[in-house]
């Protein structure tokens, strides 16, 4: 099995590459910087912004390994604010990393995907695609955009046997996670509120996604397309009286 991650250089993507590659995969990380990439994982320089970068590193993958049967669209990037904090080029450049970037990716891997007997897309979406977060709509606007795009690559490429899920993330512990807390006036404040919104009361770890995304992607799931599986420790569903304690 060949598996792409893309941002599989830290945080979830890395966790979901060391995941799949324990149980066997052959899988390339492609990033913006894959330099800390470990073996045995394929590191690739690729930007998922730039429509050439993406297919060279396509080519890349297959050439190293024969053909691609998942592809984890992972990749993305942050934005803080209301609908009156970020300029229209921001709102551009986020757009085209979170939603055009995966339509980029999937697109030059189509292709090879269509070669595989057991092709899976897995989509890194996020909590905030259904639940309405304070101070995060231009994020939020396109993680939902994520989530849609998810059911409509599932019903455009169910007939040639390609499945496409996504998950959806609380807040997990990840170098991103963890710049906010560190750019916040009280970082401590700021994890125990973080904490206290997920009704397990703590933030979920990134190999608990990689679980989630490698348990999409598996041919043992061949029977499920268009999923959207909330790994947020209950914050979407569950409407607990009070969280327990962090710890
Ligand atoms: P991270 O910052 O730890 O890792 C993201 C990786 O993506 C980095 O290695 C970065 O270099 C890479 N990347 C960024 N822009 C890129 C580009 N243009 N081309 C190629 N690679 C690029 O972040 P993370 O927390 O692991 O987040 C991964 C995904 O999970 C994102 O899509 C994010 O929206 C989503 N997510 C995260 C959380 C969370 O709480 N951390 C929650 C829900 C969803």
């Amino acid at each position: 099995m060949s598996a792409v991650v893309t941002g599989g250089a830290s945080g979830i993507g890395l966790a979901t590459a060391k995941l799949l590659a324990d149980r066997g995969a052959r899988v390339a990380c492609l990033d913006l910087d894959p330099a800390a990439v470990p073996e045995p994982l394929l590191g690739i320089t690729a930007d998922i912004s730039d429509d050439a970068s993406v297919r060279a590193g396509i080519a890349t993958v297959v050439r190293a390994h024969g053909g691609i049967d998942v592809l984890v669209n992972n990749a993305g990037i942050g934005a803080l604010g209301t609908v009156e904090t970020n300029p229209d080029d921001e709102w551009h450049r986020v757009l085209d990393v979170n939603v055009v970037g995966m339509v980029r990716v999937t697109r030059a891997a189509l292709p090879h995907l269509r070669r595989s007997s057991y092709a899976a897309i897995v989509n890194t979406c996020s909590i905030a695609a259904w639940a309405g977060l304070p101070d995060r709509a231009l994020y939020s606007a396109s993680k939902g955009a994520v989530q849609s795009l998810t059911l409509a690559m599932a019903a455009d490429h169910v007939g040639e046997g390609i499945r496409v899920n996504c998950v959806n993330p609380g807040t997990v512990d990840t170098p991103w996670v963890r710049r906010l807390l560190n750019s916040a006036g009280d970082p401590a404040a700021e994890l125990a509120a973080l904490q206290a919104r997920q009704p397990t009361g703590r933030l979920v770890g990134p190999e608990e996604v990689a679980a989630a995304i490698a348990y999409l992607a598996s041919p043992y799931s061949g029977a499920t397309t268009g999923v959207v599986l909330g790994v947020d420790g209950g914050m979407y569903g569950l409407r607990p009286r009070s969280a327990p304690p962090p710890g």
